[in-house]
Parts: structure tokens; C-alpha cells; sequence
């Protein structure tokens, strides 16, 4: 089973008294004992001892964690909760297992190359003009990923404004670009994840860009570190990353001029997959703050410490009900520090929180790249 690689963790996550559950973004919203870190793991573990699962236990593997990675700041014997459900993931669609949810997740990348079943050719609808008239090479690719081309595509159109804007020779994957395969990887579907990430980097090699820049923190982890766990390499010195980072750089060489005032009292959410995940923590926060007029306070949870949107581990497709319960924890920490907008860097996370608080007045959620397309 691909849970005697994690048994060791499994095991010893079986032994503690359990206190990561009042950190977890799950057990914080419903508050139940079937919902802890630590029942997770166990039931992960006694299927481990016993060489299977049973049915009823294959929707705590889906349904209850959403790999945020909360549990592993906590835990002192540092224990991935998220990583022992991901192995599990695996054994359940290898013993046939899988929730009819992951399933539709896995025909949706397969047949129209994203995790929604959105039409393949509607990819690039909201940013035709801007996409047709990209080249086929550049110096820098932009990979906008799935959630911001199909849930958030104004982050995409900010994204290639900002690189118009400071003279990037930049494009997309002009042959049309792959999901990158971490819907597939979250729902155990891993040999399906390792062929989609071989597309994406054949996509990276055809543009021929030494830069690859990701407004998704997920598309950024998955081409950056996950495929290369996977044996697959990126081509020879292409650097990934993150919007934010790659901002920095544009703004130290004074390539890009932020000079237009924006006079908004803002917040930032730490996206797990960035911050807990990748570490990247302050990039994001020194291009908010530097831009001209604006206002910022750290939220209580922040860092390392963040809460998550509720929306990672595939929760969106296999527990709605629980991703809007959690996303509503860090909106209301915004609100204690009375942000206008509650700033991300992630489409999921914007995704997230956009559905609680296109309902307020006083609270609006952005991406970091658009708040910086304002400043132009
Ligand atoms: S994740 Fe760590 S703190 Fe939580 S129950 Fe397991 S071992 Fe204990
Ligand atoms: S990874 Fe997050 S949701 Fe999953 S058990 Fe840990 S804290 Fe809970």
C-alpha cells in the first residue's frame, strides 16, 4: 500500500493526546471528535494494519482534510496529516474506492483539461485578445493554471497587464496549456498527475522561457517541487516563480513603477500552498505595502499560524458545505481588524473568500496582482 510509506508517521500520530485538533480547519468548524487530525491518521493507520479500507471509511480520507498543513505548524513531532491522506487517496482509487466526487474530478482534467468540467475551449475566453496576441516564445511564461482561468480570470488579465506594463517579453502556452495536474494528484489519482505534469513541462520546453512565473501557489508548488518528487525534471535552468516574487524584481529594478495611489485599508491571507508549503511569506507582503496609499494590518492568525480559505485538498469538489463554514474563520479575521480588502495571492483562496463577502459592503477580497494593476 502506498501508506506503508507514511506509516511511521501514521503510527506515531497514533500515540498523542491530539491537541493539533483545535488548530484544524476542519475539527474548528465542526467541532466533532470524528473530525481531528488524529481520528484522520488512525483510521489511516488501523486500514494500514489490516491491508484495506473499509467502505465507510474511504469519505474521512476526502471529505474531512483539507491538506493545509495547520496540524504539521502545530505538531511538535512534525506529523503531515495532509501527506498520510494523500497516500490513502492512492490505495483507495487503486482498490477502486474512490468517491464519486474524485472520480468526476479525474474525467473532468482527462476530457476538458480542468478540475470544473468547464469546456476546453473556453480556457482562454475572458483573455482572448490579450492571449492571441502573445508570441510563442518568450523570455518569461506566465502559467495562470485552471482556478484563475475559468473562477478568477481577472487575475489573469491583471497578471498580463502588469507584465505589459514593465515591458516583460512574456506569453502563455500558446498550444494551450495543461491543467497541472494537482486536482489529480489530490484525488490519488497519481500516475494520471504524473502524465498531465509531462505535458505541462513539454508546454514549458516549447516556449523556450527561463522563466516561469505562477499567480496559483498550488501550479507553482506542483511545477517547482512536486513533479521533480515525481522524477520529473523541468528543461535545463528554467527558474519557477511566484507572482510576488517576480514583482519584487520588476520593482528593485525599476522596471515597473507603482505610482498610482490606492487608498484602501487591506489584510493578507498566507495561502497555505505559499506560505506553510513554500515559505513564501514576506514577497507578498513587501509588494502590498510599498504600493503607493495603501493601508495594512496582519490579520491574528498570520504566517505559518494562518488559517486556511477551507478550500485546499479538493474540499471545493468533495465538501462545499465545509469549505464555506471554513472560509468564514478568516474572513471574520479580517473584519476584527476592520480590512476593506482582504488581500490573497491564490485563485482558490479568492474563490473562497469571495463567497463570503460578495454579500458585504464594507469587505471586498482581491488578488495581490490586482490591487498592483491599480497602482499602474
Ligand atoms: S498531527 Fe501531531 S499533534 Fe496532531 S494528533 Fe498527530 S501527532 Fe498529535
Ligand atoms: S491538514 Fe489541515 S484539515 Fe487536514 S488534518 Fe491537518 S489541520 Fe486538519
Amino acid at each position: 500500500m502506498e501508506l506503508q510509506k507514511v506509516e511511521r508517521l501514521a503510527r506515531l500520530c497514533e500515540t498523542c493526546p491530539k491537541m493539533c485538533r483545535h488548530v484544524c480547519t476542519t475539527h474548528v468548524v465542526t467541532r466533532s471528535e470524528a473530525d481531528t487530525p488524529n481520528e484522520r491518521s488512525s483510521i489511516a493507520y488501523r486500514a494500514l494494519l489490516r491491508g484495506y479500507f473499509f467502505p465507510e471509511e474511504a469519505p474521512y480520507m476526502y471529505e474531512k482534510c483539507a491538506t493545509c498543513g495547520l496540524c504539521l505548524a502545530w505538531c511538535e513531532t512534525g506529523i503531515d496529516v495532509g501527506e498520510i491522506m494523500l497516500a490513502a487517496r492512492v490505495d483507495l482509487v487503486n482498490a477502486g474506492m474512490a468517491p464519486a466526487a474524485a472520480a468526476a474530478v479525474q474525467r473532468n482534467v482527462q476530457n476538458q483539461g480542468n478540475p470544473h468540467g468547464e469546456p476546453a475551449s473556453e480556457r482562454y475566453a475572458a483573455i482572448m485578445d490579450e492571449f492571441q496576441a502573445l508570441p510563442n516564445t518568450a523570455e518569461v511564461l506566465y502559467y495562470a493554471g485552471c482556478d484563475t482561468l475559468y473562477r478568477q480570470p481577472e487575475i489573469a488579465k491583471a497578471a498580463l497587464k502588469v507584465l505589459r506594463a514593465a515591458g516583460v517579453d512574456h506569453t502563455m502556452i500558446k498550444s494551450g496549456e495543461p491543467c497541472c495536474g494537482e486536482p489529480l494528484r489530490l484525488m490519488g489519482y497519481i500516475e494520471d498527475f504524473k502524465a498531465t505534469a509531462r505535458k505541462v513541462m513539454d508546454g514549458i520546453a516549447e516556449t523556450r522561457a527561463r522563466t516561469v512565473v505562477c499567480t496559483c501557489p498550488s501550479c507553482l508548488r506542483m511545477l517547482k517541487e512536486v513533479y521533480r518528487e515525481h522524477g520529473i525534471e523541468a528543461p535545463a535552468g528554467v527558474e519557477f516563480l511566484h507572482m510576488s516574487e517576480y514583482l519584487l524584481r520588476l520593482t528593485a529594478s525599476g522596471q515597473l513603477k507603482l505610482t498610482t495611489p490606492v487608498h484602501l485599508k487591506t489584510t493578507y491571507h498566507d495561502p497555505c500552498d505559499l506560505g506553510r508549503r513554500q515559505e513564501i511569506y514576506e514577497p507578498p507582503r513587501e509588494v502590498l505595502t510599498s504600493l503607493p496609499g495603501i493601508q495594512f494590518q496582519e490579520m491574528f492568525f498570520n504566517r505559518r499560524d494562518a488559517r486556511c480559505c477551507g478550500a485546499g485538498g479538493g474540499l471545493a469538489a468533495t465538501n462545499l458545505e465545509l469549505v464555506i463554514k471554513a472560509s468564514k474563520t478568516v474572513v471574520n479575521l479580517a473584519q476584527d481588524v476592520s480590512a476593506e480588502v482582504l488581500v490573497t495571492a491564490c485563485p482558490t483562496c479568492k474563490t473562497s473568500f469571495h463567497r463570503q463577502t460578495y454579500k458585504l459592503d464594507d469587505l471586498k477580497t482581491m488578488d495581490l496582482i490586482e490591487l498592483v494593476a491599480m497602482a499602474l
